[in-house]
């Protein structure tokens, strides 16, 4: 008999998550050499997985292998209430890599008792448990139970409130304890040489401490902090190498061995500089310390790994959109003088991810743009993708689901949305990362970081508007990426309904919005919202006790999106803090608390999950009888708490304790 494994995009919901699988089609068409190259880096991109977990707190490690230890040897009943809640914490646990939700931050509160977790863990294996020099599990449990159960001890992995010290309140693991945000800004900014053109990414690729009063960098590095890990990174990066698809690319990953090797930021600004001019082969990879999100600075690089090849035929969509950069930035509404002279280098495309890791799993980014340092960007362009067939998993997932039918106003719309609003998303993304984030200047002489903890948010609400300005074009149908002059409206009528209304089941009762992305989204919405309320360009409309989001003049709402794009650049480009301030807090953050607490019910109601995340596939190799790959089998199988364990198991790289 025949067995058919039917592939399902949706897998287990828990807590506000839910786990999809994305498929990674053409794998198997890939050459020999390219799907070795595929699996070597995957490896790599797997390994650096406890570096991340460290990153995000440095109890994580602890309280991970404590957990999985009560998960896989508990002796009590699996089905008692206690053990079942517990069974979701640790599944929260591993979704956030840490004890924070990965998007609001905040620590989450178990839903079992000290008690159960005390008892429970006293009768664990003793040598399955992380305990230091000779510690006894009473002592492991009075150093993690507060650390888990204390709602006023780390409550936030990154706090962004305006006023405190953002250091000493966010739990992250980038600056010692002792160290104050006053000190780490004073730190770096006596780092910057003021005329330097061509500046490093300081404090990228370290944790800054503080030892017998001086402040100094550890750096993660071979022999350095997390040189365990990197190590092994190392070793999988170095069988890439050898099976890479063209000498420029062997080039690139011996320039992030020698980064890796050294810890040197110049190393690392030549390693993205061959990356990024390194377009030819059709596999394609990131790995390192990437992004930063994680740091209330946003100095610090959090570790993410993630393998991708180009989807040829997706990818001719960009590649139009690259090859007009120019015409875009020529026409944008933003002042002349912000404006690129030479749009250069914007290299798009739309990838298949073939494994993601670190910061990039479960859940994952749809685009990425990247290198992040500005004059990089600058002088030799970025390369931007679009990931195929994650938006293609979410796509499938949400189809028939009931949120439109609970949150859009009427059939007509709803009709829009059915019509266009997928090839619309895809746009919208490809717009943002291979436009978006490459167009504009700043003004001579302005610091890149000028507008510190605002400096995410603009940024992204920079990119964001850039789309939602152009994807209304006439240009966009002349190049055949939109199928008519109306396709634009499902953009916009999902953009405001999301940024005023339905990205608020996010957030928790009484929480206030903290992700950059999130209060980009909000701040745009409720600008033009405000901006064109005199002549109800949008409107809240209630019907049956329920509030509904109305665009009456779409075109008028393309003005706005126009206009705040203007703005936004200009702050950018002047480095203009307090406007960003005004900006980002008058519109980005609060949430009306009743409209809050309707919207939640409502999506209660469709018993959805507001987060994703994704159970990778699984790569075996077949070797032959010398030991050699013959072939590289996906499959799609590992149930997601088989794979976390199996992570934790196979790349356990780093002791519990990182000082
Ligand atoms: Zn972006």
């Amino acid at each position: 008999m025949i067995e058919t494994k039917v592939f399902s995009y949706t897998d287990e919901q828990f807590a506000d998550l839910q786990m999809l699988r994305y498929r990674v089609d053409g794998f198997e068409q890939l050459t020999l050499q390219q799907k070795k190259l595929v699996y070597f880096l995957s490896e790599a991109a797997l390994t650096g997985r406890d570096i991340l977990w460290d990153q995000n707190g440095k109890y994580n490690l602890r309280i991970r292998k404590t957990l999985e230890t009560l998960y896989t040897h508990y002796c009590g009943n699996r089905e008692d209430e206690e053990f079942k809640a517990f069974c979701i914490y640790m599944k929260r646990v591993w979704f956030s890599n840490g004890i924070h939700h990965h998007y609001g931050c905040e620590k989450f509160i178990p839903g079992f008792s000290e008690q159960f977790f005390r008892t429970a863990v006293k009768q664990l294996p003793a040598d399955e448990l992380p305990l230091e020099n000779g510690q006894s599990v009473d002592e492991l449990c009075d150093l993690l139970i507060p650390v888990i159960f204390r709602p006023d001890i780390m409550p936030k992995r990154v706090n962004q409130a305006d006023g405190e010290d953002l250091i000493q309140t966010s739990a992250c693991n980038y600056y010692a304890e002792e160290v104050t945000q006053a000190e780490a800004e004073e730190f770096y900014s006596r780092c910057k040489k003021s005329h330097d053109p061509h500046p490093v990414m300081y404090g990228m690729n370290s944790r800054l401490v503080k030892s017998h009063g001086r402040l100094r960098e550890k750096v993660w590095k071979s022999g350095g902090l997390y040189g365990a890990a990197i190590d092994r990174i190392i070793y999988w990066l170095e069988k890439a190498a050898t099976v890479a698809e063209n000498e420029k690319q062997a080039a690139v990953i011996r320039k992030l061995v020698d980064f890796y090797r050294t810890g040197d930021l110049k190393t690392f600004d030549e390693y993205t500089i061959l990356w990024v001019q390194e377009t030819e082969a059709l596999v394609d990879f990131t790995n390192g310390f990437t992004e930063t999100y994680g740091d209330p600075l946003g100095l610090k690089a959090s570790w993410e790994g993630y393998v991708n090849f180009k989807d040829l035929k997706a990818t001719e969509r960009t590649e139009k959109l690259s090859a007009n950069a120019q015409w875009f930035e020529r026409h944008s509404p933003v002042e002349p003088r912000f404006k690129k002279e030479h749009c250069k280098g914007v290299s798009a495309k739309v990838i298949k991810a073939a494994i993601l890791g670190g910061d990039l799993y479960p859940a994952s980014a749809i685009g990425i743009n990247l290198p992040n340092s500005n004059w990089v960007r600058a002088e030799y362009g970025s390369k931007s993708v679009t990931i195929g067939n994650l938006t293609d998993a979410y796509n499938k997932a949400a189809h028939g689901n009931g949120f439109q039918q609970e949150f859009v106003i009427d059939d007509e719309t709803r009709q829009l949305l059915d019509r266009y609003q997928d090839d619309c998303d895809d746009l919208h993304t490809d717009l943002h990362e291979c436009l978006g984030h490459g167009s504009g200047r700043l003004l001579p002489g302005v610091d890149p970081d000028a507008l510190k903890a605002y400096g995410a948010t603009i940024e992204e609400a920079r990119a964001d508007l850039f789309g939602l300005y152009y994807i209304a074009d006439p240009k966009l149908t002349e190049l055949g990426l939109t199928p008519d002059g109306q396709a634009y409206k499902a953009q916009y009528y999902s953009y405001m309904m999301n940024g005023l209304l339905t990205q608020m089941v996010r957030i928790e009762p009484g929480k206030n919005i903290e992700e950059a992305h999130m209060r980009n989204r909000a701040l745009i919405a409720r600008w033009t919202f405000e901006q064109g309320a005199s002549e109800q360009v949008t409107e809240f409309v209630r019907k049956d006790g329920k509030t509904y989001i109305r665009i009456n003049d779409y075109a008028k709402l393309r003005v706005l999106f126009g206009r705040l794009l203007a703005e936004i650049q200009r702050i950018k480009s002047e480095g203009d803090y307090e406007a960003a301030r005004n900006l980002v807090e008058r519109y980005g953050i609060q949430i009306d608390r009743e409209l809050h607490e309707e919207v939640l019910t409502r999506y209660r109601a469709l018993h959805l999950s507001p987060y994703k995340g994704f159970i990778n596939p699984v790569y075996t190799p077949v070797y032959d009888e010398h030991q050699q790959i013959t072939d590289v089998k996906v499959s799609y199988d590992e149930a997601y708490d088989a794979q976390m364990l199996r992570y934790s198991h196979d790349y356990a790289t780093l002791p519990y304790v990182n000082d």
